[in-house]
């Protein structure tokens, strides 16, 4: 059809048109776009990938690749993975964008999913920079119960930042029933504009085998312990990413931040962050107590899940008061 070739992923992408660009990753550029095959004016979002970035995105590939046909095969099964994990997870949870489609061209990958309209968490956090807590909460809920959803399922997402939460807007209603424009110093629940929240991006998720799927053949008597134990902790990865979130949702900065690399890893290694006057003043002791149990550096003390959904600052909201108190 009579495509206008805006963007140069649209040059080789058969059944949908490129509308505009909505983000971008690392390694990718994401599209608002439409079906042109059939009815589908409903409009989807597209992940356009090239073939060749994400070979460089898996950092358990440790050599340079042999050629570009080993570049195409990893690549190919990295996305699948990706794919795999995304229609997983989304099928029971409205955590999650629905995958709908994928294509693959000469040059990308295209992974289409249900569009989300309300933008990054990341964003809403510059523009308010910081939530309340009951704001917080509300995010941070979410989130959890995302998370909940894929460790249940046994797997790991590895990349939980605001860059990765996306929500559906909800206008604020005001006293008289009026929608009225957000109050950003007196923000409540409904008052931030932030109502669905979704968990994005799985191109660094991994499915955690338990201790017996990992030994089809029956030699677990061989086994060295260490690799039931990463194995057993790894999930907790994706608390320490609750724990930065939340923090940052608090308080608008990241709790580790420093230019120089080898600096913010010694930081992070020794859980080196502090509860900074004047930001954290007013904030709870009960919030800082979830953020220390999630910022616990030792995995096997660190909140797993159901602790943090169990963490009593989590289920504090008291809806008889009013959203800011
Ligand atoms: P990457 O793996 O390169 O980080 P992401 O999947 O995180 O790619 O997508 C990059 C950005 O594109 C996201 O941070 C988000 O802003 C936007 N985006 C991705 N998927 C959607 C979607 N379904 N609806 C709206 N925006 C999206
Ligand atoms: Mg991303």
């Amino acid at each position: 059809p009579s495509i206008n070739y805006r963007f140069p992923e649209q040059s080789e992408l058969r059944n949908y048109e490129l509308l505009s660009k909505i983000g971008e990753g690392a390694f990718s550029k994401v599209f608002k776009a439409v079906d042109i095959t059939g009815n589908g004016q409903v409009p989807v979002a597209i992940k356009a990938i090239k073939k060749k970035s994400v070979y460089i995105r898996d950092e358990e590939i440790d050599h340079d690749p042999e050629g570009d046909e080993e570049i195409k095969n990893s690549s190919r099964k990295q996305i699948i993975n990706e794919i795999a994990i995304h229609r997983m997870v989304s099928k029971n949870s409205p955590h999650f964008t629905k995958f709908i489609d994928f294509e693959e061209s000469a040059t990308y990958f295209y992974l289409v999913s249900e569009l989300v309209t309300g933008g990054e968490i990341f964003d809403k956090i510059v523009q308010l920079t910081y939530f309340s807590e009951d704001l917080a909460r509300h995010v941070i809920t979410q989130v959890a119960i995302a998370v909940k959803h894929m460790h249940y399922m046994g797997i790991v997402h590895r990349d939980i930042k605001p860059e990765n939460l996306l929500f559906e807007p909800i206008p604020f209603h005001g006293r008289n029933g009026n929608i009225q424009k957000e109050d950003t110093f007196k923000l409540g629940v409904g008052g931030g504009g932030i109502g669905l929240v979704k968990l994005m991006d799985f191109g660094l998720s991994k499915r955690i085998s338990s201790n017996t799927a990992k030994t089809p053949c029956g030699t677990m008597e061989y086994s060295a312990p260490e690799i039931f134990k990463s194995e057993e902790y790894s999930m907790k990865v994706d608390m320490w990413g609750i724990g930065c979130v939340l923090f940052t949702l608090l308080c608008g900065y990241p709790p580790f931040y420093e230019k120089n690399q080898s600096k913010l890893v010694r930081k992070i290694s020794k859980g080196d962050y502090e509860f900074l006057a004047p930001w954290w003043d007013d904030i709870s002791s009960g919030a800082k107590n979830a953020i220390i149990h999630l910022l616990e550096v030792d995995p096997k003390k660190r909140y797993d899940i159901d602790d943090f959904l169990n963490d009593p600052w989590l289920n504090s909201y008291d809806c008889l008061n009013s959203p800011n108190s």
